[in-house]
């Protein structure tokens, strides 16, 4: 999901060869974790922390809900460093790791499963930091050239090929100007429709110019 800065506070065995290959092509996050002996020695730096949690204790911050949270993470993001704070598998957060947190996120499950895999929770956390900073597009860096894309075409460049059409289907007699129809609204709208490009237009009136070859009509600008 992009994020790369991982912190594992006190993890039983690391580096931890099944860690390596679980996980897969992202290995360089876990070479480049940092391993620390408290979460706060984790947060040191951090003027936002998020915990995650299934469910409410009787102190700490009030669970929110992951897409609004996500939300203040992402404008807290600007001004400092922030954090999302997971449990491990057998005992979540303690309450006193939570407390060292300014916020507090559930994600909403069916009750009787309220308690996630941790890897699951994780991804769902990142995957709305994800559509945050993004939504569905890739970021910039990793925007990659639209293959055949030109600039869009301008009105004048539109209208010159609505003219063009016209007069070959005026020539071929497909269209009658003594009846017309709404032959021509049809063509604007469904032209309209496919916003079209410059190389677009540049190859429609070639055709159009090869038909008038072809039928022997001469060229008429
Ligand atoms: N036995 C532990 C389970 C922890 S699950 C417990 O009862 O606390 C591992 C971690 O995943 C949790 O500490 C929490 O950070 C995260 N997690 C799991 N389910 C979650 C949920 N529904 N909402 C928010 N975080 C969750």
């Amino acid at each position: 999901m992009g994020l790369s800065r991982l912190y594992l506070v006190e993890p039983k065995q690391f580096p931890d060869p099944e860690a390596d290959t679980r996980a897969t092509g992202a290995i360089d996050v876990l070479a480049a974790a940092n391993v620390v002996s408290s979460l706060g020695e984790a947060l040191v730096g951090a003027s936002f922390a998020v915990a995650l949690s299934a469910r409410q204790r009787d102190i700490g911050p009030v669970l929110g809900a992951p897409r609004a949270t996500v939300a203040r993470l992402m404008a807290e993001a600007a001004e400092g460093e922030v954090a999302l704070v997971f449990g491990n598998e057998t005992v979540g957060l303690s309450n006193d790791e939570i407390l060292h947190c300014q916020a507090a996120v559930t994600i909403p499950t069916n009750p009787a499963f309220s308690s996630l895999n941790l890897g699951s929770a994780v991804q769902v956390l990142c995957y709305e930091c994800r559509m945050a900073a993004f939504g569905e597009k890739p970021p910039v860096s990793a925007q990659v050239a639209t293959p055949f894309a030109s600039p869009a075409a301008t009105n004048d460049e539109i209208e010159g090929l609505y003219a063009h059409l016209e007069r070959i289907m005026t020539d071929t007699g497909f269209y009658n100007p003594e009846q017309p129809g709404r032959l021509l609204p049809k063509l604007r709208r469904l032209f309209g429709r496919a916003r079209l490009e410059r190389d677009e237009i540049n190859i429609l009136r070639g055709i159009l110019a090869s038909t008038q070859v072809k039928t022997g009509h001469g060229k008429k600008g």
